[in-house]
């Protein structure tokens, strides 16, 4: 106090300072005290009352403020600028105002009323103040927790997604497992290729293309992601990415500029934002390409390579299984030294072919062909050249059959043709073409200079024209044949 009121100088140029002079020690007076105790830039410098007990009094002592009971000892203090009268007291008052130097303001009445409620409404603002800082910090420590949480959920997020990339790779080697071990067709295994495309990698469009040796190309087997009729069913090796992936191994686009050609396996190449390919193997060749591709922006990570290539791999060893199936199921079918259907097989669709013609009276015919003095032929020239006789014969039958048609070696030198939705003269008319083709056929013998022709006697019957059941039908064509020897040889008769 002695500091404070000895350093100030009168006037308010002291550091800022106001001195104020509380006069009245109620308990309005305490509050007051209090208040402005806290405040900076004041500074009360002393608490009058003419009670020594009274509440302000006493807790002015506690403050270390200077106290007094004397009227005349109040404005003796240094510093004093402004006398707040609390003390509602007239006498008080006027004994203020009488005593009152020049340099010091007295405030009583409706003023002291008025430093009341202002007091009162700063202590309110600092309160909400405080309030507002305390809700700032607990705001502060929210969004922390917030980010916290938000960091660990997108890290579950990603272990949630690495964890199911994971269970799905799982999931297709235990499918391309079963696929190897019962005989799937290689629709069944490229179909779960495309799928585990999608599954393990999420591919937005996918599909498997295998390879066909006899005209160099790649043929559509399985897809998924968009309509089937979008994607071309047949690419030569040198077109697309599919082809590039064939010929050099994986090819990644992840920005693909409009009008690359590397797109055309779809219809609207343009759509097509990204695209990678990787070889399928069996065994040491690639027998085909795994394509996926998005309408979006997609670069591969090392990762998802890695997934691409297992499902190449893992599904690589049923893929060989199911071409070797579908080669055996081939052979089974096939005759060896023609290529043509054997016997068997030929039977097993003319049954077929046999019942859809009687549920939807659809009518088909058939071509038994017979080679002529055969035996006279093979006594001549050899076993070995009658054998290249039998594969003219089925080169030329190839040569004039259409897609639907079945052309099978039915014995040793006997050919029967399945011609569906075909009437007598369809068919008599392929027949002829047939006897005509071997007829001018020179077939080279004997040292590689004499050539001979080898003619052939064709009999053609009609369902249900002729006959009523698949065995009625060949034994008609059969007997057609017959009268075909019998009228010479070297012609086509039909069944009456
Ligand atoms: P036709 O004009 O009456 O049919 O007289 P053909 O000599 O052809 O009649 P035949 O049925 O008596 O003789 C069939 C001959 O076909 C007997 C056999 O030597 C020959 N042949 C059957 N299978 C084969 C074969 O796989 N290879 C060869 N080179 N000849 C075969
Ligand atoms: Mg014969
Ligand atoms: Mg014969």
């Amino acid at each position: 106090m002695e500091e404070r009121t000895g350093a100030a100088v009168a006037g308010l140029d002291r550091g800022g300072h106001i001195g104020i002079a509380i006069a009245g020690g109620g308990l309005r007076a305490t509050s007051v005290l209090r208040l402005l105790n806290d405040v900076e830039n004041l500074a009360v410098v002393a608490v009058y009352d003419v009670a020594r007990s009274a509440p302000a009094i006493r807790l002015a002592d506690d403050l270390g403020i200077f106290t007094t009971t004397e009227l005349s000892e109040l404005y003796q203090i240094a510093g004093l600028d402004l006398v707040l009268d609390l003390s509602e007291e007239a006498a008080i008052h006027e004994a203020l105002s009488a005593e009152r130097l020049s340099s010091v303001e007295v405030v009583s009445g409706p003023g002291a009323e008025l430093v009341w409620d202002l007091l009162i409404a700063k202590k309110r603002s600092e309160e909400q103040e405080k309030i507002f800082v305390e809700l700032q910090v607990a705001y502060d420590k929210i969004r922390s927790h917030e980010r916290r949480l938000q960091s660990s959920k997108e890290a579950l997020e990603r272990a949630n997604e690495e964890l199911e990339g994971r269970l799905a790779e799982i999931f297709f080697t235990h499918e391309f497992f079963k696929a190897l071990t019962t005989f799937s067709s290689i629709g069944d295994v490229t179909s779960l290729i495309v799928d585990g495309a999608n599954g393990i990698l999420g591919a937005e469009i996918s599909a498997v293309y295998l390879f066909n040796h006899d005209d160099w190309t790649l043929r559509l087997c399985a897809s998924q992601g968009r309509p089937e009729d979008s994607f071309h069913p047949t690419l030569h090796v040198s077109e697309t990415i599919v082809g590039a992936a064939f010929r050099d191994g994986f090819v990644q686009q992840s920005d693909v500029s409009p009008g690359s050609e590397l797109a055309n396996w779809y219809e609207r190449p343009e759509e097509i934002r990204s695209q990678a390919a990787t070889p399928l193997r069996s065994g040491d060749s690639v027998v085909g390409v795994l394509l996926v591709a998005s309408a979006t922006f997609r670069d591969l990570s090392h990762a998802e390579r890695d997934r691409l290539q297992g499902i190449a791999n893992q599904s690589s060893l049923a893929l060989q299984n199911a071409l070797l199936h579908e080669e055996l199921e081939r052979l089974s079918v096939t005759d060896r030294l023609t290529d043509l259907y054997n016997h068997g097989y030929l039977h097993q669709r003319l049954d077929e072919e046999m019942e859809r013609c009687q549920r939807f009276e659809h009518e088909m015919s058939l071509i038994m062909l017979d080679i002529d003095d055969f035996k006279k032929f093979n006594d001549r020239y050899g076993h070995p050249k009658g054998d290249t006789v039998l594969k003219a014969v089925s080169i030329i039958i190839k040569q004039n059959l259409r897609e639907i048609d079945v052309a099978a070696r039915y014995g040793g030198e006997e050919f029967v043709i399945m011609l569906p939705e075909t009437d007598v003269a369809g068919a008599a008319a392929v027949a002829e073409r047939i006897r005509s083709s071997m007829a001018q056929y020179p077939h080279v013998v004997g040292d590689n200079v004499e050539k001979v022709v080898q003619t052939v006697s064709l009999g053609v019957a009609n369902y249900p024209g002729n006959a009523n059941t698949a065995a009625a039908l060949v034994e008609a064509a059969d007997q057609a044949m017959y009268r075909a020897k019998r009228a010479g040889k070297n012609q086509v008769v039909v069944a009456s």
